[in-house]
């Protein structure tokens, strides 16, 4: 994700409103690299301006999905999906006990589809997710 400044004039050039709101979103996501989900994203929103609706919170981040800014995480906790604030390629390391996730900066060479095995799909990108048991929960 781009920082808060270039997101802000990002949204002006699309005409999209710029409100404190969504400001304090931005920033909040530009800080964020635990892949929050939309609810924890907003119980932190109206923790600092507990006049934000929910609704405000769900649409700022369908819109910076629908700009390439964030990229949807699907079925990886019960929380439903969650947003990755890094767009480029990169795959995952999902603890199943505490739902952390966290990001893997390597190429998988072999991640690769014979023409055969796409079976005709036109590919839009991978990513591979490692699941497990992280640190800290080991310890319990
Ligand atoms: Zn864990
Ligand atoms: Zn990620």
């Amino acid at each position: 994700m781009k920082s808060p400044e270039a997101i802000i004039q990002l949204f002006n050039q699309k005409g999209l409103k710029i409100t404190p709101q969504r400001r304090l979103i931005f920033e909040l996501l530009a800080e964020d690299e635990s892949h929050p989900a939309a609810e924890g994203l907003y119980q932190l929103v109206i923790s600092r301006m507990p006049d934000v609706s929910r609704t405000t919170v769900y649409n700022t981040l369908r819109e910076l999905v629908a700009l390439g800014e964030l990229a949807p995480v699907e079925n990886l906790s019960e929380a439903g999906a969650r947003f990755d604030t890094n767009t480029s390629h990169h795959h995952h390391l999902f603890c199943m006990h505490c739902q952390t996730l966290v990001d893997i900066e390597r190429n998988f060479p072999d991640v690769e589809l014979s023409l055969e095995e796409a079976k005709g799909y036109q590919i839009v990108k991978n990513q591979v997710t490692f699941y497990g048991v992280c640190q800290e929960c080991q310890k319990i």
